[in-house]
């Protein structure tokens, strides 16, 4: 079997229209604005933040991107950007896992548009009414808009952190998905992966999955974003593992593309709770 390449980008231009009407009938009278505050900013996150100003460009929104020396400096602008009525999302970057969770829990949920903090991530367990983190968000989308039917599958998440595996795997979930999520102290993820209608790997090391742990026909999503030597890839070997899947995603242009896109349409709903508080 060759798998059908789901294409981000493509997916992203179809969500970018169904946000266009919705922008009109939200004016505030000026453009919205993403603030993406950095710690000890580094290449890639920059290579994200140009990405992230291309999809706004589409929108008419703007993105400013503070530079940060200092942590204090950071939770600052953390705090201004909460105040601030100009201000419609903030978005953290920053080296240290663990300081992304401090600082996102700082954001007001209404303006945290990678559905980070610990309301927004609660009001997911709960299926209340929130934003939702983007890359999960984008993954559910992506598979959504193939027509794959999610009720009832096997799927496993290799990857368990905050930012993508876990949501990734409380939505399939709530889609009712039986989900299995690996990690680091799983002895051996094949026996798992093998399993899998949807395999997710959102881990962070290049060729972690290879075609001989993918079941035939599966849909593969492939989060994962590596640099090597100069290019970017994903942790799905993604030729041999195209060749047993029914779906796959590519990197770069598959979960990336969405999720740019998920950030921004996390921010009108943001500024839609704001505004009907
Ligand atoms: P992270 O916080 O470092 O989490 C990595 C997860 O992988 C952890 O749960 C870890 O387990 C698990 N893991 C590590 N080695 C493993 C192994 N050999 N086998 C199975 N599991 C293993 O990373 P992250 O922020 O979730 O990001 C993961 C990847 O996705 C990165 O490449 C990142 O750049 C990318 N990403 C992409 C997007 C997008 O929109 N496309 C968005 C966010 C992140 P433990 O919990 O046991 O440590």
């Amino acid at each position: 079997m060759a798998a059908i390449i789901v294409s981000g980008r493509a997916i992203r231009e179809v969500i970018l229209e169904e946000l266009k009407p919705e922008l009109e009938c939200l004016s505030i009278g000026r453009a919205m604005k993403l603030s993406v505050l950095q710690l000890f900013p580094q290449v890639p996150d920059e290579v994200y933040t140009s990405s992230l100003r291309r999809v706004a460009e589409k929108l008419g929104f703007q993105v400013e991107v503070i530079n940060h020396e200092t942590k204090d400096d950071l939770v600052n602008s953390i705090m201004m950007g909460n105040e601030d009525e100009g201000v419609d999302g903030i978005m953290i970057q920053t080296p240290e896992k663990a300081d992304y969770l401090y600082f996102t829990s700082l954001i007001v949920p209404e303006k945290d548009v990678d559905g980070a903090s610990p309301m927004n991530l609660g009001r997911l367990i709960r299926k209340d009414k929130g934003l939702r983190p983007a890359t999960a968000d984008a993954v559910i989308r992506i598979i959504k808009e193939t027509g794959f039917d999610v009720k009832g599958k096997n799927a496993c998440i290799v990857g368990r952190s905050f930012r993508s595996g876990l949501p990734i795997a409380i939505m399939l979930m709530n889609e009712d998905a039986t989900c299995t999520i690996c990690h680091s102290h799983t002895k051996d993820i094949s026996i798992y992966t093998r399993e899998a209608d949807i395999l997710v790997a959102a881990v962070g090391k290049p060729g972690l999955i290879t075609g001989r742990m993918v079941k035939e026909g599966a849909f593969v999503v492939d989060v994962g974003i590596n640099e090597v030597d100069g290019k970017i890839v994903g942790d799905v070997l993604f030729e041999e593992v195209a060749e047993r899947s029914s779906f796959i995603t590519p990197v770069p242009g598959g979960v990336g593309s969405v999720t740019d896109i998920m950030i921004f349409r996390n921010l009108i709903k943001g500024v839609r709770m704001r505004y009907e508080k």
